[in-house]
């Protein structure tokens, strides 16, 4: 053979496994992961040991790293493609369902940096006022395989993550869950922190700076401890210990609304990193600057930490089903300030929302494409949405219940927008598949259509909800008496209804409660 022919014959042998190969089907049970984080080159090195069980046994097993990574070995030579950031990892053919396994991906490189963290994704390579390193790292945009070997899928998750963060000694490393370790070596720093519940991968935390530590707890209803810790800039210290305190405020009103804190083993941790915020679960990253909005309330701190409820504990499976993450919590801004100042107020936070609104694009994304959003109605559309299904089942003490055993239903699971919208349907006895339908897979806001016509001396409404889904129709509030308002329920087909007034101008939908346009149309003749 010559030259090329013994390079075409290597080619096919190295890429035939993998064209045939059969991917088997794993469960992530743990991963330990060990890294050294080196400020001075941008540089990380480290490994990751993943545990998993083989749930469908096959001849390869899939994980990811992004290509810009040098993958040095998995475990005592066990071979591997790489595909893109695709690592196709060859399993004995003795391997069998149930069977649990362990492999060690040594690794190294200089990760992604990122532009404008949280939102792009990647290291940010900061220094304190003083010089110090400050190091964060966000990586929901882009995934957790930017910095670590690992399955980096939403619908599978670790059930337990011990990370050894090494550092440049006279800095600290800082990760989620509880500090189980600290050592130093020469002039490295090691920092072991453990999680001992569930936790996506973009989730999992590396927080590095000269950080100082408040120690402080809270008392839940039923008298259980939490221990809150928070790790700050040094000179933010004093700062920290009273801003932070709005941390308890945040618990009490969470805990009433969606049931008890959900990572109590794990405890509740602020860390003071070089971007505005992140909820990575047990270790939310906060960078506002220790302000409060025209509410009163530290806007980062309150809406990361309710997502430990909604994206932590209750997980979306896909990307595409985000609207669950984001719309449950930034409705849950508006219910912390219902519960300390009122629902007046409430509403009035709500209606700074809706000019936010875009209505260009379905609320769920594109499945199985790691989902990128370009607009931010996941969030306010979504929590005027969920103010709407409120205002139309008009029972607060069954849709707080709702909510509460949502968050027991789901709790530590991961989840899809039909599980959610099915309990809810279940849960308040509505047939809410064409809402849900309308709300998170049509851009568009439905409209009540009407006009008032006058008919043997009497005034008639007539009315219809126009709306992409066939069959939707629900109740809604509007001026069935002078500015007087009553629940009329709204659907495709035309209907009429006789009011007491006559002036158009005193017909009006609530608009405060439901997130539905009005349109008065010209009858025909
Ligand atoms: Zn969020």
């Amino acid at each position: 053979m010559n030259n090329l022919l013994i390079r075409l014959a290597l080619f096919f042998c190295l890429l035939s496994p993998v064209v045939n190969a059969k991917e088997a089907v794993i469960d992530v049970l743990s991963y330990e992961i060990s890294l050294f984080v080196n400020p001075t080159f941008k540089q990380i090195s480290g490994s990751n040991t993943i545990s998993f069980a083989i749930l469908k046994p096959g001849d390869i097993c899939v994980f990811k790293l992004a290509p810009q990574l040098k993958l040095l070995s998995i475990s005592n030579q066990v071979p591997f493609q790489r595909l893109q950031e695709k690592l196709l990892v060859s399993l004995a053919p003795s391997i069998k369902k149930g069977d649990t396994l362990s492999l060690v991906f040594s690794y190294e490189g200089i990760p992604q940096v990122a532009q404008n963290a949280p939102w792009d994704g990647g290291f940010v390579w900061q220094k304190d006022s003083l010089g110090n390193p400050w190091i964060g790292m966000a990586c929901e945009g882009i995934g957790a395989h930017s910095w670590l070997p690992c399955k980096d899928t939403w619908d599978d998750e670790p059930n337990q993550v011990t990370f050894h963060l090494s550092v440049p000694k006279g800095l600290m490393g800082v990760s989620n869950g509880r500090l189980v370790q600290t050592e130093t070596k020469d002039a490295i720093s090691t920092f072991t922190w453990r999680v001992n519940n569930p936790i996506n991968h973009y989730n999992i935390a590396i927080n590095i700076g000269k950080y100082a530590h408040i120690n402080d707890f809270y008392t839940s209803s039923n008298g259980d401890t939490l221990s809150l810790d928070f790790y700050v800039l040094e000179s933010n210290y004093n700062a920290a210990k009273t801003h932070f305190q709005q941390s308890k405020r945040m618990l009490k009103a969470f805990e009433h609304f969606f049931g008890k804190y959900p990572f109590y083993e794990d405890g509740y941790k602020l860390v003071e990193t070089p971007y505005w915020g992140m909820e990575h679960q047990s270790c939310i990253a906060y960078g506002n600057n220790y302000e409060n909005n025209n509410f009163g309330f530290d806007f980062i701190i309150i809406h990361e930490s309710g997502h430990e409820w909604f994206a932590n504990s209750l997980t979306a499976q896909d990307k595409a089903d985000m609207w669950i993450h984001e719309s449950f919590t930034t409705y849950s801004e508006s219910l912390f300030i219902e519960y300390y100042y009122g629902k007046l107020r409430a509403m009035q936070y709500l209606q700074n929302q809706k000019s936010k609104l875009t209505n260009q694009k379905p609320m769920i994304g594109k499945y199985g494409s790691y989902h990128h959003f370009t607009d931010n109605d996941i969030y306010y559309k979504g929590a005027w949405m969920l103010h709407t299904l409120r205002n139309m089942i008009d029972n607060d003490t069954l849709w707080f219940n709702t909510l509460r055993d949502l968050n027991k239903k789901f709790y530590h699971q991961t989840i899809t927008s039909i599980e959610v919208e099915q309990f809810l349907s279940e849960r308040t006895r509505l047939p809410l598949a064409a809402f849900f339908d309308q709300y998170l897979r049509n851009p568009n806001i439905p409209v009540l259509e009407y006009f008032i016509q006058e008919r043997n001396g009497l005034n008639e409404l007539h009315y219809r909800l126009q709306s992409n889904v066939k069959g939707l129709e629900m109740p809604v509030l509007v001026t069935l008496a002078k500015d007087k308002f009553d629940f009329l329920s709204v659907g495709s087909n035309w209907k009429i209804i006789d009011l007491p007034y006559e002036d158009v101008v005193n017909f009006r939908l609530d608009t405060a409660k439901f997130l539905v346009e009005t349109k008065l149309i010209t009858p025909k003749k």
